[in-house]
């Protein structure tokens, strides 16, 4: 497994102009959180929250990758089985950089999920389709978005990958939905990236701290990587 994790939020997609939850004015102030991404929000409010995600694909089609994911993707590519890439993120920019093996956390956005079977079916950027059920067994699709409140498999799989883990990056979250503190309280070397201080986050249990933008930040990011993988 993995020697190093990199563990990212909305902060690394905010250069490609994805908006990130809690900066101001941006995608999260104008939706309230509760009625677009909380659990039975698909019951009663769900035309809205189809529309709302369709509008997510449409703008993740209209954004690139920046210079913090294509530095990821080249450090990924020297080192495949030593890097491994974790993120909250529903966008595909990491994929679109180049990374493999992405594990997100919450969801891919261009997909959509049977809500009885949990089958998937990749929509890339178009909206979803109303009239679809899935073809397996029939039941109603939705986003493949966890929404809060809801059990997030793969929160499984960030435990595993933890327990290999020597180096760990943050970049870009806040600390508030998963909070890694604790983690990072057992390795020998971590970097916390972020804009500014969280008061989600202890910055004093990171070996590194790097209060930049991550596209600002990546280079000495993969650089201290980089030398402990030679070593
Ligand atoms: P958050 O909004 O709570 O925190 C964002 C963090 O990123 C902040 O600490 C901020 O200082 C930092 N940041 C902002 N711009 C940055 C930059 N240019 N460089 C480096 N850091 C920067 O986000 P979170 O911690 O990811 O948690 C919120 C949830 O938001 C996640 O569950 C995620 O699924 C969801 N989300 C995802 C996307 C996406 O897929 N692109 C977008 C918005 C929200």
């Amino acid at each position: 497994m993995a020697k190093v994790v990199i563990f990212s939020g909305a902060g690394i997609s905010a250069e490609s102009g994805l908006s990130t939850f809690r900066d101001t004015g941006g995608l999260w102030e104008k939706y309230r959180i509760e009625e677009i991404c909380t659990a039975g929000c698909l019951s009663w409010n769900r035309e809205n929250t189809l529309s709302f995600y369709d509008a997510r694909r449409a703008q993740l089609a209209s954004v690139t990758p920046n210079r913090a994911h294509e530095a990821i993707a080249k450090l990924q590519e020297h080192y495949p089985k030593d890097v491994a890439i974790i993120t909250q993120n529903v966008d595909d920019l990491f994929e679109r950089a180049g990374c493999k093996n992405v594990l997100h956390l919450h969801g891919f956005l261009s997909n959509i999920r049977c809500e009885k079977c949990s089958f998937t079916y990749a929509i890339g950027y178009t909206k979803q389709n109303r009239d679809l059920i899935c073809s397996a067994c029939g039941g109603n699709l939705r986003p493949d978005i966890v929404f809060f409140g809801e059990s997030a498999p793969m929160y499984e799989h960030l435990c595993v990958a933890m327990e290999d883990c020597e180096f760990l990056v943050i970049i870009g979250s806040s600390g508030n939905v998963v909070a890694m503190d604790h983690f990072a309280r057992q390795m020998k070397y971590s970097i916390l990236n972020n804009l500014e201080r969280s008061d989600a986050i202890n910055e004093y249990v990171y070996t590194k701290v790097l209060y930049k933008k991550a596209t600002e930040a990546v280079d000495e990011i993969v650089a201290d990587v980089e030398q402990f993988l030679r070593k």
